[in-house]
């Protein structure tokens, strides 16, 4: 049975695809993400930058890849916080960032401040004034964000915490922000910046809750969903796969296809991502979590996912048409100089805050091989 599965996993052919949500994660990872699209068919990707409190962000390893492919990758781009974390000179606020990102050439920009980890460590609203004029800058030149808020209700009930997510540190207790404050902040922004387009990864946590979604989609008409497991989002949906069918077929305009692939997994185990997320959306059978899966994804052992079986127009649309809608048809070009002078900036915040050497930085490793385009 076990390996009835995997074969099924390891032959199963993907139509081409766009991979919105992908993350690139070092200038070395950078290599390995083309071949890790070509294995799920996807002609095209958003690589998602992290911002890291410790340093900076991963925005030079998607600088590489935009500027190695530039007809297939989309570059997210994460915001550093050096001024207000380590106090350093050549900070930039917020709002200069999005400017230069802007400037740079990136597609948009990948927002991770309000996961419960990140937005105690900033210790700032996301409703409050370190990120006002960057909400408006984002909204005035256009810039779509891949903004990541709160997590599955599981992480807050210790009791419930799947392992994986115990290992990885993500159970918050009252030291943190609740799943509702978060949402609170992150709907004032938009009350605040009605033409702001944003992608909520992982189906804004609300998956499930349906009708909250629904509502949630009816105030906000610039709000889209990814569907980056979390695989739990797979299970609440399984559970009322009527509901979630009729979801999907009615805002068929706003649920982007996304894995979450990092560059370091291994072919095998992005196989076994965009599979999960391709079969839940095409077929009519049960299936489990592949043995193949990465770790992130847990145990077979854990649930049973319902396909949809969604007609055509419906896949396609969240397959490919609805990132371009938001995206563009192909991404930004990028400005070789100016990325060039950020990566300057962002090797001197790392070695910095590190105290190493300024060639062993992410910004210098990826500022040569720019130096050589
Ligand atoms: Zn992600």
């Amino acid at each position: 049975m076990v390996g009835a599965r995997i074969k099924a996993m390891f032959e199963m052919k993907f139509p081409p695809l766009i991979d919105g949500h992908v993350h690139g994660l070092s200038v070395a990872g950078a290599n390995t993400i083309p071949k890790l699209m070509d294995v799920i068919n996807a002609k095209q990707a958003g690589i998602a930058c992290q911002s890291d409190l410790n340093v900076t962000n991963d925005n030079p390893a998607g600088f590489v890849l935009k500027v190695r492919h530039p007809e297939r990758f989309y570059v997210l781009a994460g915001l550093e916080h050096s001024g207000h974390l380590h106090n350093l000179e050549s900070a930039l606020s917020l709002s200069q960032q999005a400017h230069r990102l802007k400037e740079i050439g990136t597609d948009g920009i990948k927002l991770l401040a309000s996961k419960p980890t990140e937005r105690k460590r900033l210790c700032e609203p996301l409703d409050g004034p370190y990120f006002r004029e960057f909400f408006s800058v984002c909204e005035e030149l256009n810039l779509p964000l891949l903004w990541h808020v709160a997590d599955p209700e599981e992480f807050w009930e210790y009791e419930k915490l799947p392992q994986w997510a115990k290992e990885k540190g993500w159970g918050y207790d009252r030291d943190f922000q609740s799943k509702e404050e978060l949402y609170r902040e992150t709907e004032n922004v938009l009350r605040r910046h009605p033409r702001l387009c944003v992608v909520f990864p992982h189906v804004y946590f609300l998956s499930a809750d349906l009708e909250r979604a629904e509502r949630f989609f009816s105030e906000f008409p610039n709000a889209n969903f990814d569907l980056a497991p979390g695989i739990e989002l797979y299970y609440n949906l399984s559970l009322s796969r009527e509901k979630a069918r009729d979801f999907f077929c009615r805002f068929s305009s706003r649920i982007l296809f996304g894995t979450d692939i990092l560059s370091c997994l291994s072919p095998g185990e992005a196989r076994a991502r965009a599979g999960i997320i391709y079969r839940f959306l095409t077929e009519k059978e049960s299936f489990r979590v592949p043995e193949e899966a990465d770790f992130l994804l847990g145990p077979p052992e854990d649930g049973i996912i319902h396909g949809l079986d969604l007609p055509e127009a419906v896949v396609k649309a969240v397959l490919q048409d609805n990132f371009r809608r938001l995206f563009g048809r192909s991404p930004e070009k990028l400005n070789v100089t100016a990325a060039r002078e950020e990566c300057l900036r962002l090797a001197g915040i790392e070695a910095s805050v590190k105290s190493c050497p300024l060639e062993d930085t992410e910004g210098a490793k990826a500022e040569k091989i720019l130096t050589q385009i």
